[in-house]
């Protein structure tokens, strides 16, 4: 008898549910249909069926096998030093389908209503199957808008950056973070000297996290004699030499995203380009910034939803006391929580993806709500899915299920681009500076107005506290988490009483704004509809 074939005479496999596997992302995600067509992607839904089929399929077996097998920096070669990192061919072929499907290029190759929309949806699903290879995708497409304010650099790269021909394209990373500070950009000691061309600078100094180094290039912050500018720093030369001055120190050992390659930098006397006005580092690469925030955003939206899947799956296949999971009422409870928060997650992320495309709608709703969905959503990611990965009880802690990998990535994206106080210490800046970013943020909120007198009361309330702008006095700063959690709540409501089926809209009110939230997941109140909760998210694979 061949081993692993299951024959008449061996056991069945006990109660096992079987692999959630070979699916298709986006057929069995109802949710992130349902609010990509909201949301003005409803032409994207054929391409999303197509790459959700790829996602369910190829990426999810390929996710595993390119995290056990992390990169390896290969410094040197007798006689000569190198700069080269080993990757798993899984991880290669994972990045060659994110590319294939326009992760770093559609909106910008294609910018109609709903672009960012359809292009959030495709990085959902790729990170679905694996989160880290979302971080070069990302900071491609994110470069483009920071790379617009030169536009003669910006004719020259955006033609390699969008290219969707993975053998051609090429891929853009970021290095503002050095060993004295992430949070504090302005503290960056990396020097930029100005040589005979014009606007071609040297730098030396170092980065402490620069993710995927062997782009083609890195936006990069460092301070010139006109204070603290943006440079682009290409990998080779125009004449195809490598630009000598930049070094790769070493690869970070990280809890997460281990398929991803972090490095350490060193600069000595790398030529980079300058981007933007000298002295407008900031102000030239927060459109980079604010377009990863989208990105952890919907990164983190993705991983509640392989959290959810794989949960309500787990439950159904699986019996405990004479009943399958899926049907004890306080199992119900948990999954159907589960399934509120993750929707909306995926609501919120696809909400702030559409106010992206800037050409249909201007952009004070999207300043104040891009700090508000990464402060909230990537809050919320790790404890849920703790939460999921209890429900697959012991086979959640076990690597064979994708839970371990799930929870250990799951933190990144609330670290990555502005910590949690970071964020939320942002939200307040803003609606300090730029009040009528305020305005439009409770104008979408208001869109739900008089629906639901949990959601009215809540919005009053914020009303009352968001009128005394100070934002610099410490009391202010030491409430600011408070303030962006309520914020997000009010969002969500107001979008799931708007777009969701009534279950859900009702029981994410009564969970979390009629009462205070951050307690444990399981906590629907008695009456929330959960088996038609959890019906709408559960995967369906054919028998
Ligand atoms: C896997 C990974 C990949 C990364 N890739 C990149 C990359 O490609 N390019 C890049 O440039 N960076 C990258 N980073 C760095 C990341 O963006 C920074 O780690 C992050 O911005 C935080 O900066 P820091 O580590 O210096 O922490 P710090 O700035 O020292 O912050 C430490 C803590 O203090 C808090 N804090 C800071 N200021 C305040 C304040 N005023 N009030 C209250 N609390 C405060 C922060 O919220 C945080 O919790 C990566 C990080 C990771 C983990």
């Amino acid at each position: 008898m061949s081993r692993g074939v299951l024959t008449p005479d061996q056991p069945p496999a006990l109660d096992q549910p079987p692999p959630l596997q070979d699916y298709n992302l986006f057929e069995h995600d109802l949710p992130l249909q349902e609010a990509v067509a909201d949301e003005g992607g409803e032409w994207g839904l054929e391409h999303l069926s197509a790459f959700g089929a790829i996602a369910g399929g190829q990426a999810l077996r390929l996710g595993p096998i390119a995290d056990r097998n992390p990169p390896v920096l290969r410094s040197r070669h007798p006689g000569q030093r190198l700069d080269e990192v080993e990757f798993h061919p899984a991880w290669t072929e994972l990045l060659r389908l994110g590319i294939e499907a326009g992760i770093p290029s559609l909106p910008w190759r294609d910018p109609r209503a709903g672009a960012h929309v359809v292009r959030g949806a495709l990085l959902m699903l790729l990170s679905e199957a694996e989160a880290g290879v979302a971080c070069p995708l990302s900071m491609t497409y994110a470069a483009v808008p920071a790379l617009r304010r030169s536009p003669e650099l910006a004719a020259e790269w955006e033609r390699r950056f969008l290219d969707p021909d993975p053998k051609t394209a090429a891929l853009c990373g970021m290095a503002m973070t050095e060993r004295q500070g992430g949070s504090d950009v302005r503290s960056n000691t990396t020097r930029a000297g100005p040589t005979a061309d014009e606007g071609v600078f040297v730098l030396t100094g170092h980065k402490w996290f620069c993710s995927h180094p062997v782009s083609e290039a890195f936006l990069v912050l460092a301070q010139s004699s006109g204070g603290l500018s943006c440079f682009l720093l290409p990998r080779f030369l125009p004449d195809g030499s490598p630009n000598e001055g930049f070094r790769i120190v070493r690869l970070k050992d990280k809890l997460g995203t281990r398929a991803l390659a972090s490095a350490e930098v060193e600069f000595e006397g790398a030529v980079a380009s300058l981007v933007g006005e000298e002295g407008q580092g900031v102000r030239t690469i927060i459109d980079m910034v604010n377009h990863t925030r989208l990105d952890c955003v919907l990164g983190s939206a993705a991983l509640m939803r392989r959290a959810v899947a794989e949960a309500t799956h787990h439950a159904a296949h699986r019996a405990a006391f004479g009943k399958p999971l899926i049907d004890q009422p306080l199992m119900q409870n948990v999954l159907a929580d589960l399934c509120v928060e993750s929707e909306a997650a995926t609501r919120l992320a696809m909400r702030l993806a559409h106010s992206y495309d800037s050409d249909f709608e201007p952009p004070e709703f999207r300043r104040m709500a891009t700090p508000v969905a990464k402060y909230w959503v990537c809050k919320r990611t790790t404890p849920l899915v703790v939460e999921a990965l209890e429900c697959l009880g012991g086979n959640g802690f076990v690597e064979d299920s994708a839970m371990p990998r799930l929870l250990r990535d799951s933190p990144l994206n609330s670290i990555w681009e502005g910590s949690g106080n970071v964020i939320a210490l942002d939200v307040l800046r803003t609606a300090s500076k730029e009040p009528e970013t305020v305005e439009a943020f409770l104008a979408e909120v208001g869109l739900a107005g008089g629906m639901d007198q949990r959601l009215d009361a809540a919005v009053k309330k914020i009303r009352e506290v968001m009128t005394d702008g100070a934002a610099d006095s410490s009391s202010a700063q030491y409430m600011a988490r408070g303030l962006a959690e309520r914020l997000a709540l009010v969002l969500q409501a107001s979008l799931m009483l708007r777009h969701s089926p009534p279950e859900v809209g009702d029981a994410f009110l009564s969970s979390r704004i009629s009462q205070a939230s951050g307690k444990a997941f399981g906590i629907l109140p008695m009456g929330a509809d959960c088996p038609a909760i959890i019906d709408r998210h559960r995967p369906k694979l054919a028998a």
